[in-house]
């Protein structure tokens, strides 16, 4: 069974931090152990994990992102947002996780972020929950 996650961005480039949603819904399976993939079902947007406790983290690798992938207009994709599909191919559209004892396993510092290359708009993130054998 794939379960979706819905995520609304608000700017062009954005990060958002959709961990509780992810623990909520591993939650709500029962499952205490095992695995839970998550893939975005777009072509301008990545997920990642990494620091959540300080906002500056994400505001840096933005800006580093843009800088490193300009709209630049030698790109030939007609739809113009040639960067974003870049971005999202550097981030990449999974990630895996451990679950025990009902939790995802995460370290201190980490979260779990939508990113949005190419907003605002609305996406989904499907959500695959797997028990250990
Ligand atoms: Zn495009």
């Amino acid at each position: 069974m794939i379960r979706y996650i819905d995520v609304k961005s608000r700017a062009r480039t954005e990060f958002i931090d959709i961990t509780t949603q992810v623990q909520d819904m591993v939650k709500s399976t029962g499952i205490k152990n095992g695995i839970c993939h998550l893939f975005v079902l777009h072509t301008t947007a990545g997920i990642t994990v990494n620091e959540g406790a300080d906002p500056a983290v994400q505001r840096d690798i933005t800006a580093f992102l843009n800088k490193l992938v300009p709209m630049d207009p030698y790109f030939t994709h007609r739809e113009g947002n040639s960067d974003a599909h870049i971005k999202s191919t550097l981030v990449g559209t999974s990630q895996s996780l451990f679950i025990e004892n009902a939790r995802l396993v995460l370290g201190t510092w980490q979260a779990i972020y939508f990113c949005e290359f190419d907003g605002p708009r609305s996406r989904k993130v499907a959500v695959k929950i797997k028990a250990d054998e």
